[in-house]
Protein backbone atom coordinates (compact mmCIF):
# COMPACT_ATOMS: atom_id res chain seq x y z
CA UNK A 1 0.00 0.00 0.00
CA UNK A 2 1.45 3.15 -1.39
CA UNK A 3 1.32 6.65 0.47
CA UNK A 4 1.77 9.50 -1.54
CA UNK A 5 4.02 11.46 1.08
CA UNK A 6 5.87 8.62 2.29
CA UNK A 7 6.95 7.65 -1.60
CA UNK A 8 7.28 11.26 -2.58
CA UNK A 9 10.17 12.05 0.64
CA UNK A 10 11.85 9.07 -0.30
CA UNK A 11 11.73 10.60 -4.51
CA UNK A 12 12.54 13.81 -3.16
CA UNK A 13 15.51 12.59 -0.72
CA UNK A 14 17.00 10.85 -3.82
CA UNK A 15 16.11 13.73 -6.49
CA UNK A 16 17.89 16.69 -4.33
CA UNK A 17 17.52 20.33 -6.34
CA UNK A 18 15.55 19.12 -8.66
CA UNK A 19 12.00 21.11 -8.25
CA UNK A 20 10.48 20.55 -11.39
CA UNK A 21 11.03 16.98 -11.58
CA UNK A 22 9.70 16.47 -8.36
CA UNK A 23 6.66 17.97 -9.51
CA UNK A 24 6.35 16.49 -12.44
CA UNK A 25 6.37 13.34 -10.66
CA UNK A 26 4.12 14.63 -7.69
CA UNK A 27 1.47 15.45 -9.91
CA UNK A 28 1.66 12.07 -11.88
CA UNK A 29 1.64 10.27 -9.13
CA UNK A 30 -0.83 11.82 -6.78
CA UNK A 31 -3.69 10.87 -10.08
CA UNK A 32 -2.24 7.29 -9.82
CA UNK A 33 -1.87 6.26 -6.53
CA UNK A 34 -5.34 4.74 -6.23
CA UNK A 35 -4.88 2.58 -9.47
CA UNK A 36 -1.30 1.60 -8.16
CA UNK A 37 -2.79 0.19 -4.93
CA UNK A 38 -5.85 -1.45 -6.36
CA UNK A 39 -3.62 -3.58 -8.68
CA UNK A 40 -1.69 -6.23 -7.07
CA UNK A 41 0.49 -6.52 -10.37
CA UNK A 42 1.63 -3.23 -10.01
CA UNK A 43 2.73 -3.56 -6.55
CA UNK A 44 4.32 -6.86 -7.22
CA UNK A 45 6.38 -4.97 -9.93
CA UNK A 46 7.34 -2.20 -8.32
CA UNK A 47 6.15 0.35 -10.80
CA UNK A 48 5.62 3.21 -9.20
CA UNK A 49 9.85 3.24 -8.10
CA UNK A 50 10.81 2.07 -11.64
CA UNK A 51 9.01 4.21 -13.61
CA UNK A 52 9.72 7.26 -11.60
CA UNK A 53 13.88 6.43 -12.48
CA UNK A 54 14.92 7.44 -15.59
CA UNK A 55 16.64 4.55 -17.77
CA UNK A 56 19.71 6.85 -18.17
CA UNK A 57 20.90 10.33 -17.24
CA UNK A 58 23.83 11.02 -20.75
CA UNK A 59 25.16 14.68 -19.87
CA UNK A 60 28.40 16.18 -22.08
CA UNK A 61 30.55 19.09 -22.51
CA UNK A 62 29.90 20.57 -25.43
CA UNK A 63 32.51 23.07 -26.92
CA UNK A 64 32.14 25.80 -29.85
CA UNK A 65 33.25 28.83 -30.48
CA UNK A 66 31.90 32.65 -31.48
CA UNK A 67 31.93 34.72 -34.36
CA UNK A 68 34.47 36.69 -32.15
CA UNK A 69 36.93 33.56 -31.92
CA UNK A 70 35.67 33.19 -27.96
CA UNK A 71 35.29 29.67 -27.27
CA UNK A 72 32.76 28.84 -25.27
CA UNK A 73 31.61 25.53 -22.93
CA UNK A 74 27.98 24.50 -22.79
CA UNK A 75 26.79 21.73 -21.31
CA UNK A 76 24.42 18.85 -23.27
CA UNK A 77 22.20 16.03 -21.91
CA UNK A 78 20.12 13.69 -22.92
CA UNK A 79 17.75 12.09 -20.67
CA UNK A 80 16.42 8.80 -21.67
CA UNK A 81 13.62 7.54 -19.61
CA UNK A 82 11.66 4.69 -20.51
CA UNK A 83 11.45 2.46 -23.76
CA UNK A 84 9.23 0.03 -22.94
CA UNK A 85 6.94 1.24 -25.44
CA UNK A 86 9.60 1.63 -28.35
CA UNK A 87 12.63 3.85 -28.99
CA UNK A 88 12.81 6.81 -26.67
CA UNK A 89 11.33 9.82 -28.27
CA UNK A 90 11.40 13.64 -27.42
CA UNK A 91 12.92 16.94 -28.37
CA UNK A 92 15.73 18.75 -27.70
CA UNK A 93 15.12 22.31 -25.75
CA UNK A 94 18.32 24.71 -26.09
CA UNK A 95 17.46 27.95 -23.26
CA UNK A 96 19.69 29.19 -20.81
CA UNK A 97 17.51 27.41 -17.92
CA UNK A 98 18.11 24.15 -18.67
CA UNK A 99 19.18 22.07 -16.23
CA UNK A 100 19.78 18.00 -15.46
CA UNK A 101 16.53 18.45 -13.19
CA UNK A 102 14.13 20.30 -16.64
CA UNK A 103 15.60 17.33 -18.98
CA UNK A 104 14.39 14.82 -16.50
CA UNK A 105 10.96 16.27 -15.73
CA UNK A 106 10.22 16.77 -19.36
CA UNK A 107 11.74 13.20 -20.42
CA UNK A 108 9.32 11.83 -17.40
CA UNK A 109 6.10 14.07 -18.66
CA UNK A 110 7.56 12.62 -22.45
CA UNK A 111 6.57 8.48 -21.21
CA UNK A 112 3.21 9.50 -20.68
CA UNK A 113 2.70 11.85 -23.66
CA UNK A 114 3.50 9.23 -25.84
CA UNK A 115 2.00 6.27 -24.24
CA UNK A 116 -1.24 8.57 -24.91
CA UNK A 117 -0.64 8.66 -29.10
CA UNK A 118 -1.02 5.03 -28.98
CA UNK A 119 2.20 5.28 -31.45
CA UNK A 120 5.09 2.63 -30.26
CA UNK A 121 7.61 5.78 -28.80
CA UNK A 122 9.09 5.46 -25.05
CA UNK A 123 10.03 8.68 -23.74
CA UNK A 124 13.29 10.59 -23.62
CA UNK A 125 14.55 14.49 -23.58
CA UNK A 126 17.35 16.50 -23.86
CA UNK A 127 19.19 19.73 -24.67
CA UNK A 128 21.25 22.31 -23.54
CA UNK A 129 21.65 25.54 -21.31
CA UNK A 130 22.97 27.22 -24.58
CA UNK A 131 20.82 30.13 -25.14
CA UNK A 132 20.37 31.16 -29.15
CA UNK A 133 19.25 34.43 -27.85
CA UNK A 134 21.04 37.02 -30.03
CA UNK A 135 23.54 34.53 -31.71
CA UNK A 136 23.87 34.44 -35.25
CA UNK A 137 23.40 31.84 -37.64
CA UNK A 138 27.11 30.71 -38.08
CA UNK A 139 27.18 30.23 -34.56
CA UNK A 140 23.82 28.09 -34.21
CA UNK A 141 25.54 26.23 -36.91
CA UNK A 142 28.65 25.43 -35.01
CA UNK A 143 27.21 25.01 -31.63
CA UNK A 144 24.86 21.91 -33.51
CA UNK A 145 27.22 20.30 -34.94
CA UNK A 146 29.59 20.45 -31.53
CA UNK A 147 26.42 19.35 -30.00
CA UNK A 148 25.84 16.10 -32.41
CA UNK A 149 29.56 15.31 -32.43
CA UNK A 150 28.52 14.02 -28.89
CA UNK A 151 24.80 13.26 -28.95
CA UNK A 152 25.56 10.80 -32.15
CA UNK A 153 26.67 8.22 -29.50
CA UNK A 154 23.47 7.53 -28.04
CA UNK A 155 20.64 7.82 -30.50
CA UNK A 156 19.73 6.13 -33.68
CA UNK A 157 16.24 5.22 -35.48
CA UNK A 158 15.52 2.13 -33.62
CA UNK A 159 17.06 3.49 -30.20
CA UNK A 160 16.21 7.24 -29.28
CA UNK A 161 14.80 10.01 -32.30
CA UNK A 162 15.38 13.30 -30.77
CA UNK A 163 13.19 16.41 -32.31
CA UNK A 164 12.77 19.82 -32.18
CA UNK A 165 11.65 21.86 -28.49
CA UNK A 166 12.35 24.95 -27.30
CA UNK A 167 14.72 27.00 -29.56
CA UNK A 168 15.46 23.95 -31.62
CA UNK A 169 13.10 24.39 -35.07
CA UNK A 170 13.24 23.61 -38.31
CA UNK A 171 17.10 25.28 -38.75
CA UNK A 172 18.25 23.62 -35.67
CA UNK A 173 17.63 19.95 -36.66
CA UNK A 174 18.77 20.83 -40.08
CA UNK A 175 22.07 21.21 -38.76
CA UNK A 176 22.07 18.37 -36.00
CA UNK A 177 20.59 16.18 -38.73
CA UNK A 178 23.39 17.35 -41.79
CA UNK A 179 26.26 16.85 -38.78
CA UNK A 180 24.65 12.86 -37.92
CA UNK A 181 24.95 12.40 -41.63
CA UNK A 182 28.12 13.45 -41.98
CA UNK A 183 29.60 11.62 -38.73
CA UNK A 184 27.41 7.89 -39.42
CA UNK A 185 26.88 8.56 -43.06
CA UNK A 186 22.73 7.21 -42.61
CA UNK A 187 20.43 8.82 -43.77
CA UNK A 188 17.92 6.79 -41.45
CA UNK A 189 15.59 9.30 -39.71
CA UNK A 190 17.20 9.61 -36.67
CA UNK A 191 15.77 13.07 -35.91
CA UNK A 192 12.18 14.20 -36.56
CA UNK A 193 11.15 17.75 -38.03
CA UNK A 194 13.18 17.41 -40.28
CA UNK A 195 13.00 19.66 -43.92
CA UNK A 196 10.37 18.65 -46.25
CA UNK A 197 12.92 18.00 -48.87
CA UNK A 198 15.01 15.66 -47.12
CA UNK A 199 12.53 13.25 -45.33
CA UNK A 200 10.34 15.29 -42.72
CA UNK A 201 6.54 15.07 -42.73
CA UNK A 202 4.07 17.55 -43.94
CA UNK A 203 2.13 19.12 -41.30
CA UNK A 204 4.55 18.39 -38.52
CA UNK A 205 5.55 22.05 -37.78
CA UNK A 206 2.01 23.13 -37.63
CA UNK A 207 1.23 20.27 -35.38
CA UNK A 208 1.58 21.15 -31.73
CA UNK A 209 -0.79 23.89 -32.35
CA UNK A 210 -3.08 22.15 -34.51
CA UNK A 211 -3.40 18.80 -32.51
CA UNK A 212 -4.11 21.43 -28.93
CA UNK A 213 -6.96 23.34 -30.81
CA UNK A 214 -8.13 19.76 -31.59
CA UNK A 215 -8.11 19.19 -28.55
CA UNK A 216 -10.32 22.27 -27.21
CA UNK A 217 -12.80 22.18 -30.08
CA UNK A 218 -13.46 18.42 -28.17
CA UNK A 219 -13.71 19.56 -25.09
CA UNK A 220 -15.31 22.47 -26.36
CA UNK A 221 -18.12 19.55 -27.15
CA UNK A 222 -17.92 18.36 -23.75
CA UNK A 223 -19.07 21.23 -22.83
CA UNK A 224 -21.94 21.62 -24.77
CA UNK A 225 -20.36 24.39 -27.00
CA UNK A 226 -17.65 24.64 -29.73
CA UNK A 227 -14.27 26.27 -30.72
CA UNK A 228 -16.25 28.72 -32.64
CA UNK A 229 -16.51 32.26 -31.61
CA UNK A 230 -14.35 31.73 -28.62
CA UNK A 231 -12.16 34.56 -27.60
CA UNK A 232 -8.50 33.12 -27.00
CA UNK A 233 -5.54 34.38 -25.18
CA UNK A 234 -2.02 32.60 -26.48
CA UNK A 235 1.20 33.40 -24.58
CA UNK A 236 4.51 32.44 -26.34
CA UNK A 237 5.59 33.21 -30.73
CA UNK A 238 7.13 30.25 -31.33
CA UNK A 239 6.41 27.39 -33.95
CA UNK A 240 3.68 26.09 -31.14
CA UNK A 241 1.89 29.33 -30.69
CA UNK A 242 1.80 29.90 -34.48
CA UNK A 243 0.15 26.66 -35.25
CA UNK A 244 -2.25 27.65 -32.22
CA UNK A 245 -3.25 30.73 -33.92
CA UNK A 246 -3.57 29.46 -37.02
CA UNK A 247 -5.79 26.48 -36.71
CA UNK A 248 -8.10 28.71 -33.92
CA UNK A 249 -8.67 30.74 -36.89
CA UNK A 250 -10.00 28.18 -39.29
CA UNK A 251 -11.95 26.39 -36.44
CA UNK A 252 -13.40 30.36 -36.22
CA UNK A 253 -11.82 31.48 -32.79
CA UNK A 254 -10.43 34.58 -32.26
CA UNK A 255 -6.77 35.22 -30.58
CA UNK A 256 -6.19 38.49 -29.12
CA UNK A 257 -3.12 37.65 -27.42
CA UNK A 258 0.60 36.56 -27.88
CA UNK A 259 3.63 36.87 -25.88
CA UNK A 260 7.40 36.75 -25.31
CA UNK A 261 9.90 37.51 -22.79
CA UNK A 262 9.40 41.07 -23.31
CA UNK A 263 5.37 41.09 -22.30
CA UNK A 264 2.36 40.26 -24.68
CA UNK A 265 0.56 41.86 -27.65
CA UNK A 266 -3.09 42.56 -27.43
CA UNK A 267 -4.38 42.60 -30.99
CA UNK A 268 -8.05 43.03 -30.70
CA UNK A 269 -8.73 42.04 -34.00
CA UNK A 270 -7.10 38.86 -34.01
CA UNK A 271 -3.84 37.42 -34.95
CA UNK A 272 -5.67 35.79 -37.85
CA UNK A 273 -4.02 36.79 -41.06
CA UNK A 274 -1.51 34.72 -43.15
CA UNK A 275 0.78 38.06 -42.98
CA UNK A 276 0.05 38.01 -39.28
CA UNK A 277 1.35 34.63 -38.72
CA UNK A 278 4.30 34.84 -41.58
CA UNK A 279 5.44 37.66 -39.22
CA UNK A 280 5.60 35.65 -35.87
CA UNK A 281 8.21 33.55 -37.91
CA UNK A 282 10.34 36.27 -38.60
CA UNK A 283 10.18 37.29 -34.86
CA UNK A 284 11.16 34.17 -33.82
CA UNK A 285 13.98 33.91 -36.64
CA UNK A 286 15.52 36.85 -35.97
CA UNK A 287 16.87 35.24 -32.73
CA UNK A 288 15.64 38.28 -30.83
CA UNK A 289 13.38 36.90 -28.68
CA UNK A 290 11.00 40.01 -28.58
CA UNK A 291 7.42 40.28 -29.19
CA UNK A 292 7.41 44.59 -29.38
CA UNK A 293 7.97 44.83 -33.22
CA UNK A 294 4.44 43.34 -33.93
CA UNK A 295 2.67 46.20 -32.03
CA UNK A 296 3.85 48.62 -34.30
CA UNK A 297 3.40 46.77 -37.48
CA UNK A 298 0.23 45.68 -36.86
CA UNK A 299 -1.32 48.34 -34.64
CA UNK A 300 -1.59 46.50 -32.06
CA UNK A 301 -1.32 47.13 -27.99
CA UNK A 302 1.81 45.75 -26.37
CA UNK A 303 2.02 45.87 -22.45
CA UNK A 304 5.82 45.23 -21.29
CA UNK A 305 6.35 42.88 -18.74
CA UNK A 306 3.37 41.33 -18.30
CA UNK A 307 1.97 37.73 -19.21
CA UNK A 308 -1.51 37.54 -21.27
CA UNK A 309 -3.53 36.25 -18.34
CA UNK A 310 -4.86 39.63 -17.26
CA UNK A 311 -6.88 39.66 -20.54
CA UNK A 312 -10.77 38.59 -20.30
CA UNK A 313 -10.99 35.44 -23.03
CA UNK A 314 -13.41 32.78 -22.86
CA UNK A 315 -9.91 29.96 -23.38
CA UNK A 316 -6.35 30.35 -22.35
CA UNK A 317 -3.52 28.36 -23.93
CA UNK A 318 -0.02 28.76 -22.11
CA UNK A 319 2.19 27.39 -24.70
CA UNK A 320 5.64 29.13 -23.93
CA UNK A 321 7.29 27.49 -21.22
CA UNK A 322 6.74 25.52 -17.71
CA UNK A 323 5.29 26.94 -14.79
CA UNK A 324 4.29 30.30 -16.87
CA UNK A 325 0.93 30.24 -15.60
CA UNK A 326 0.53 30.57 -11.28
CA UNK A 327 -2.27 30.67 -8.87
CA UNK A 328 -2.24 34.42 -9.34
CA UNK A 329 -2.78 34.14 -13.31
CA UNK A 330 -5.31 31.48 -12.89
CA UNK A 331 -7.14 33.55 -10.31
CA UNK A 332 -7.55 36.52 -12.76
CA UNK A 333 -8.68 34.15 -15.65
CA UNK A 334 -11.27 32.45 -13.14
CA UNK A 335 -12.31 36.19 -12.05
CA UNK A 336 -12.49 37.34 -16.09
CA UNK A 337 -14.99 34.09 -16.53
CA UNK A 338 -12.66 32.09 -18.57
CA UNK A 339 -14.03 28.51 -19.01
CA UNK A 340 -11.37 26.63 -20.27
CA UNK A 341 -7.25 26.62 -19.46
CA UNK A 342 -5.66 24.13 -22.57
CA UNK A 343 -1.63 23.72 -21.34
CA UNK A 344 0.06 23.43 -24.66
CA UNK A 345 3.77 24.18 -22.86
CA UNK A 346 4.97 21.47 -20.64
CA UNK A 347 3.88 21.66 -17.26
CA UNK A 348 3.00 25.29 -17.92
CA UNK A 349 0.56 26.06 -15.12
CA UNK A 350 2.06 25.11 -11.61
CA UNK A 351 0.82 22.63 -9.23
CA UNK A 352 -1.36 25.44 -7.19
CA UNK A 353 -2.67 26.99 -10.87
CA UNK A 354 -3.90 23.79 -11.63
CA UNK A 355 -5.37 22.93 -8.36
CA UNK A 356 -7.34 26.31 -8.12
CA UNK A 357 -9.06 25.92 -11.98
CA UNK A 358 -9.85 22.35 -11.16
CA UNK A 359 -11.53 23.98 -7.58
CA UNK A 360 -13.24 26.54 -9.84
CA UNK A 361 -14.49 23.36 -11.94
CA UNK A 362 -13.42 25.62 -15.24
CA UNK A 363 -11.88 22.69 -17.35
CA UNK A 364 -8.07 22.06 -17.00
CA UNK A 365 -6.32 19.74 -20.25
CA UNK A 366 -2.43 19.11 -19.08
CA UNK A 367 -0.18 19.59 -21.86
CA UNK A 368 0.84 16.24 -21.56
CA UNK A 369 -2.73 15.16 -23.37
CA UNK A 370 -3.17 18.63 -25.63
CA UNK A 371 0.19 19.37 -26.88
CA UNK A 372 0.57 15.26 -27.77
CA UNK A 373 0.25 16.00 -31.66
CA UNK A 374 3.88 17.07 -32.01
CA UNK A 375 5.24 13.93 -31.00
CA UNK A 376 2.30 12.26 -32.73
CA UNK A 377 3.26 13.63 -35.88
CA UNK A 378 6.87 13.01 -35.24
CA UNK A 379 6.03 9.09 -34.84
CA UNK A 380 3.81 9.79 -38.08
CA UNK A 381 7.37 11.02 -39.76
CA UNK A 382 8.98 8.15 -38.50
CA UNK A 383 6.55 5.84 -39.78
CA UNK A 384 6.75 7.37 -43.25
CA UNK A 385 10.69 7.43 -42.84
CA UNK A 386 10.58 3.63 -42.41
CA UNK A 387 8.35 3.17 -45.33
CA UNK A 388 10.72 5.52 -47.52
CA UNK A 389 7.46 7.16 -48.53
CA UNK A 390 5.72 10.38 -47.96
CA UNK A 391 2.17 11.29 -46.57
CA UNK A 392 -0.21 14.01 -47.99
CA UNK A 393 -0.65 16.87 -45.69
CA UNK A 394 -4.75 15.74 -45.34
CA UNK A 395 -3.58 12.39 -44.75
CA UNK A 396 -1.45 13.18 -42.08
CA UNK A 397 -3.60 15.80 -40.72
CA UNK A 398 -6.46 13.08 -40.42
CA UNK A 399 -4.58 10.94 -38.50
CA UNK A 400 -3.13 13.97 -36.10
CA UNK A 401 -7.09 14.59 -35.72
CA UNK A 402 -8.55 11.09 -34.88
CA UNK A 403 -5.36 10.87 -32.13
CA UNK A 404 -6.17 13.70 -30.66
CA UNK A 405 -9.96 12.26 -30.56
CA UNK A 406 -8.58 9.11 -29.06
CA UNK A 407 -6.17 11.09 -26.50
CA UNK A 408 -9.86 12.54 -25.55
CA UNK A 409 -11.83 9.98 -25.04
CA UNK A 410 -8.97 8.40 -22.99
CA UNK A 411 -9.33 11.43 -20.90
CA UNK A 412 -12.92 11.64 -20.13
CA UNK A 413 -12.92 7.72 -19.75
CA UNK A 414 -10.32 7.91 -16.75
CA UNK A 415 -11.18 11.35 -15.67
CA UNK A 416 -14.96 11.83 -15.63
CA UNK A 417 -15.56 12.55 -11.90
CA UNK A 418 -19.14 11.72 -10.30
CA UNK A 419 -20.46 15.47 -10.10
CA UNK A 420 -19.75 15.29 -13.98
CA UNK A 421 -16.87 17.78 -14.22
CA UNK A 422 -14.06 15.70 -16.28
CA UNK A 423 -10.58 15.73 -14.85
CA UNK A 424 -8.47 15.78 -18.09
CA UNK A 425 -5.46 15.58 -16.17
CA UNK A 426 -5.84 12.68 -13.78
CA UNK A 427 -7.88 10.64 -16.99
CA UNK A 428 -4.30 11.68 -19.03
CA UNK A 429 -2.24 10.49 -16.05
CA UNK A 430 -3.79 7.24 -15.32
CA UNK A 431 -4.54 6.16 -19.00
CA UNK A 432 -1.00 7.10 -19.32
CA UNK A 433 0.08 5.32 -16.97
CA UNK A 434 -1.61 2.05 -17.32
CA UNK A 435 -0.03 1.59 -20.71
CA UNK A 436 3.39 1.93 -19.99
CA UNK A 437 2.89 -0.09 -16.65
CA UNK A 438 1.13 -3.32 -18.20
CA UNK A 439 3.90 -2.94 -20.42
CA UNK A 440 6.32 -2.95 -17.80
CA UNK A 441 5.07 -5.73 -16.12
CA UNK A 442 4.83 -7.68 -19.31
CA UNK A 443 8.61 -7.14 -20.10
CA UNK A 444 9.88 -7.92 -16.67
CA UNK A 445 12.55 -6.05 -14.73
N1 LIG B 1 9.23 18.63 -27.96
C1 LIG B 1 7.94 18.14 -28.33
C2 LIG B 1 7.22 17.63 -27.12
O1 LIG B 1 7.39 18.17 -26.04
C3 LIG B 1 8.01 17.18 -29.50
C4 LIG B 1 8.84 15.96 -29.29
C5 LIG B 1 9.02 15.08 -30.54
O2 LIG B 1 8.46 15.41 -31.58
O3 LIG B 1 9.72 14.09 -30.41
O4 LIG B 1 6.43 16.73 -27.16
Amino acid sequence: MYRLDDFMADLERRNPSEPEFIQAVREVTASVIDTVNDNPMYIKNRILERITEPDRVISFKVEWEDDDGNIHVNRGYRVQFSNALGPYKGGLRFHASVTEGTMKFLAFEQVFKNALTTLPMGGGKGGSDFSPKGRSDAEILRFCRSFMTELYKYIGPDTDVPAGDVGVGGREIGYLYGQYKRIVGENTGVLTGKGYGWGGSLVRPEATGFGTMYFADNMMHDMGTELKGKRIAVSGFGNVAWGAVMKASQLGAKVVTISGPDGYIYDEDGVNTPEKWAYMLSLRASNNDVVKPYAQRFKAQFVEGKKPWEVPVDLAFPCAIQNELTADDAKALVSNGVKAVIETSNMGCTLEAAELLKANKIAFAPGKAANAGGVAVSGLEMSQNAMHLHWSASEVDERLRAIMGSIHEECVKYGKTDDGYIDYAKGANIAGFRKVADAMCQLGY
